[in-house]
């Protein structure tokens, strides 16, 4: 088995992965380089038999759509369906790649490579690490994983019962330098929400990715804990709505502490793609609360948004009481050099809480 790293080490994200045997080869992963100083890999004229995609994020599959044409793709159907919701949202075509299913722990070939997809706990759902058999070697790719969301025993698991006999081990590794001693784990994050939301006087913002599953069920328990409502956009019904593939224990728009703002721009998606979203915008107004609402009671919410909510923040920010603001994402999204990412200098101009200066969950 050979094993070419095109891209990945020594940075965050981007990774990509060749693996050749006998006559057969894949990639592991087509990912899109978090940082601004670090260039795509060209995988337009690579020559590979299929490309495996650990998990529904860009750093991982970004750059999937410029192998050649015709390149089968191998993607769990859950994390296949979140991309195309974002590629919907986003205004794009959804890719029409040559996409192929695979389930957790069972064994799947391609030419002479047979690879065994591992669930694993990541704040990405849908998301695997790989097992892969060739010529008698085995190597074991970890995708992107962690051991304290709410799927941690996953990666218990894996500890308890590892795998044997690996060749070549390939192991994420973003957050090793990290202190967690203020957010252990995802009850931490829940418990720090409760505690900002709780006495509230005016409305709180936590601002995540709506496809961190973990983060929206943490921002739900604490609203139950503390009664208040949940607000989500239209985006993360939609993605709350795809979770409904795999499992009815996941928060949704029509449960009772849940509204949905109906962001113009989100709405004018729904009316664009009929066939898409079949009944889902005319379910969606039943739970819907109007910006009057908000205005009304805003110690009654929780606002999960993105870096983009600003705008919704600064409606807030000058009313007597204190507007919370809880950034829940990659601390380097903020340091000035993400402008592509819209919102971001808006937010990092936000005063820091001091004692949570430098943290993140
Ligand atoms: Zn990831």
């Amino acid at each position: 088995m050979k094993v070419t790293i095109l891209k990945g080490s020594h940075e965050i994200g981007g990774t990509s992965i060749q693996l050749s045997s006998g006559k057969t080869s894949i990639l592991l992963d087509a990912g899109l380089p978090l940082s601004a100083d670090s260039q795509p890999v060209d995988l337009s004229r690579l020559d590979v038999d299929a490309l495996l995609v650990s998990h529904p994020h860009q750093d991982h599959f970004g750059l999937m759509a410029s192998l050649p044409a015709g390149t089968p793709v191998y993607i769990g159907a859950l994390a296949r369906s979140l991309i195309d919701a974002t590629q919907v949202f986003l205004g794009n075509e959804r890719y029409a790649l040559d996409f192929h299913d695979f389930k957790a722990w069972q064994p799947f070939t391609i030419g002479d490579f047979t690879i065994t997809p591992y669930l694993v706990d990541h704040s990405a759902t849908d998301a695997y690490a790989f097992l892969i058999e060739a010529e008698g070697k085995r190597l074991f790719y970890s995708g992107d994983l962690r051991s304290h969301g709410r799927k941690g025993v996953l990666f218990e698991n894996l500890v308890k019962r590892p795998i044997r006999d690996i060749d070549v081990l390939f192991l994420e590794g973003t957050m090793m330098h990290r202190n967690n001693d203020l957010f252990p784990d995802e009850m931490a994050v829940e418990d720090s929400i409760f505690q900002t939301i709780q006495q509230q006087e005016d409305i709180s913002f936590l601002l995540s990715s709506s496809q961190n599953i973990d983060r929206i069920v943490s921002a739900y328990r604490a609203c139950k804990r503390a009664g208040k409502f949940l607000v989500i956009d239209i985006y993360t019904a939609w993605v709350l709505e795809q979770l409904r593939q795999i499992t009815q224990n996941t928060p949704a728009m029509d449960w009772d502490e849940i509204r949905v703002f109906a962001k113009y721009s989100q709405d004018e998606r729904l009316k664009a793609n009929p066939d898409y979203f079949g009944d889902f915008r005319k379910r969606l107004y039943r739970h819907r609360v109007k910006r009057e609402e908000l205005h009304a009671t805003p110690e009654s919410f929780l606002y999960f948004g993105k870096m983009s909510s600003f705008h919704l923040i600064d409606e807030f920010k000058d009313a007597a009481a204190p507007v919370n603001v809880m950034y829940s994402q990659w601390l380097g999204y903020l340091d000035g050099t993400h402008a592509d990412y819209f919102g971001s200098d808006q937010i990092a101009a936000y005063s820091p809480w001091p004692s949570f200066r430098g943290r993140s969950a």
